[in-house]
């Protein structure tokens, strides 16, 4: 039975002082979540004042997004080494990412690859556009997406991986996929796709749903079998909602 987790994506908001408080209530309520992990994924810049502010506590951390390289000419970009040590876990294949900022399912899984073999936690991130929904694609689409992103990882060591399920059309809209999309997707092709790479191992990876979670909506997610807790983002920006969420989760 994989673990029950919910994780805060933080994106491009709060300045160092801001994530510091944000990182604080945080860890003032985490008491509260029975037994849930809850995991920080604040900007780059402020993973070292969050570690601190939750340092002692349940609380974890994560990157949003990493290079793949160790090191070298990549202006502006934050290498795998040097998140060892600020943070557990790391989001990668944000869809953010892949449609502002072109990063390809062939990128994605030379960071995933990046990631295990730095023992950072990889949060895969996959969802259709609604287009993709629309035109009958969304199955095979998200097929795709876990099969490239975790391409030549069979045989490392995939403890730690969590696979989060957010259709594009969901994010940050207000419009949720019903449980019943989202565990049609996430218990079916994602499910399917994790079994035929990792067989029997893959009924222990985390599947998170993410796209406008929030107190209201999580306990039907939860209540899905397939689904294992959520990737928040707007809902995450107030301590007491996401850790609402997280207890309700
Ligand atoms: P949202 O974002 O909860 O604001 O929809 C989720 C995400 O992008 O991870």
């Amino acid at each position: 039975m994989p673990a029950t987790i919910v994780a805060g994506n933080w994106k491009m908001n709060t300045t160092l002082e801001e994530a510091r408080e944000l990182a604080e209530g945080v860890r003032s309520l985490a008491d509260n979540t029975g037994g849930v992990e809850t995991i920080l994924c604040p900007p780059a810049i402020s993973l070292s004042a969050v570690k601190e502010a939750v340092s002692g506590s349940t609380v974890k951390v994560g990157a949003q997004n990493m290079h793949w390289e160790d090191s070298g000419a990549f202006t502006g970009e934050v290498s795998p080494a040097m998140l060892v040590g600020l943070c557990e876990y790391v989001i990668l294949g944000h869809s953010e990412r892949r449609q502002l900022f072109g990063e390809t399912d062939a990128q994605i899984n030379q960071k995933v690859k990046a990631a295990f073999r730095h023992g950072l936690k990889p949060i895969l991130c996959v969802g259709e556009t609604l287009e993709e929904r629309e035109s009958g694609q969304a199955r095979e689409i998200m097929a795709r997406q876990v099969m490239s992103g975790l391409d030549g990882t069979v045989g490392l060591d995939i403890n730690g991986l969590v696979v989060a399920y957010e259709p594009v059309w969901a994010i940050g809209t207000g419009q949720a996929a019903t449980p019943d999309i989202a565990a049609e997707i996430m218990g079916g092709s994602i499910l399917e796709a994790l079994h035929s790479l990792f067989g029997p191992d893959a009924d222990d990876i985390p599947l998170l749903y993410g796209g406008s979670v929030n107190v209201g909506n999580i306990a039907d997610f939860a209540s899905q079998s397939c689904i294992h807790g959520a990737l928040v983002g707007g809902a995450s920006l107030q301590a007491e909602s996401f850790m609402e969420i997280a207890r309700l989760a």
